[in-house]
């Protein structure tokens, strides 16, 4: 039987296991609702949108150092209202509350997960590094019945660094006593998860499930992997392997769009 090249699994919470976009989707509309202000804000798809896009620029910021967590759940809800054209006498940080335990209760996983989860759950070691708010996301792992899979949850909150910084990184692999040729990031950010975990020197398997115009655009290119290729409904995108101060180190990427092409892989 042939080795197995990876023994520790590191997943992205939101949006590769855990399905953000439905789950917020769902946990914003019943707070609106709870808050009396859904009624105030004509189309929710649309005020969606708006706030979906306030949130990120916001978290962009918070990433990189730029904005206190504060400021933050105050002023996606407050600017997002306002972009709304809806004038509400609610402070963001209340809707922020009511927000955030809403989203507790949601536990929609992405299609897939919990089938790959069962299945690398016993043959890896599997562990969470993810950006999201330390009272939030050990609730939401929780109540969606992850735990059991995963040894170890690293939260950017806790560490006092969010990804795609190193610090990170090197905290999970320490922690998990994991070699770092063995372990394998697996996210849905091109940013925070793919690049993030390349600079710190682990392959990683971008799951890019719409594969959006970043990943073409970013992933300049392209080269074939023997069974990897064959195997794959949509051919993979590999980036150059990754030249570092050692140059016989090589580091991969790999994209998927389906989680249960994991089963392939790995
Ligand atoms: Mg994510």
């Amino acid at each position: 039987m042939p080795s197995k090249k990876y023994t520790h699994l590191f997943f992205d919470l939101d949006n590769t296991i855990w399905d953000f976009n439905n789950n917020s989707y769902n946990a914003l509309y019943l707070a609106l609702e709870k808050l009396d202000l859904l009624v105030l804000i004509g189309s929710f798809e649309s005020f969606f949108r708006i706030y979906s896009e306030e949130n990120n620029k916001l978290w962009d910021l918070y990433r990189q150092g730029l904005m206190p967590k504060k400021k933050l759940i105050v002023d996606r809800f407050e600017s997002s209202f306002e972009r709304n054209g809806t004038p509400v006498m609610v402070g963001g940080a209340e809707i922020n509350e009511v927000y955030l335990n809403e989203m507790t209760n949601q536990t929609k996983l992405i299609h897939g997960a919990r089938k790959v989860l069962d299945y690398l759950h016993g043959r890896y070691q599997l562990a969470i590094i993810t950006n999201g708010f330390r009272e939030v996301q050990y609730e939401k792992i929780q109540k969606s019945e992850l735990s059991k899979f995963f040894t170890k949850v690293f939260i950017s909150e806790e560490i006092g660094a969010p990804k795609p910084g190193r610090k990170i990184f090197e905290h999970a692999v320490k922690s998990m006593n994991a070699p770092k040729k063995s372990s394998l990031m697996i996210g849905d950010s091109w940013e925070a998860d793919i690049l993030g975990a390349r600079n710190f020197g682990i392959d990683q398997i971008y799951f890019n499930p719409g594969l959006s115009n970043l990943a073409t655009k970013e992933l300049k290119f392209k080269a074939s992997v023997n069974n990897f290729e064959k195997n794959m409904p949509i051919p993979p995108s590999i980036l150059p392997p990754h030249r570092g101060e050692n140059e016989s180190k090589k580091i991969n990427t790999r994209i998927i769009s389906h989680l249960e092409q994991l089963l392939i892989i790995l």
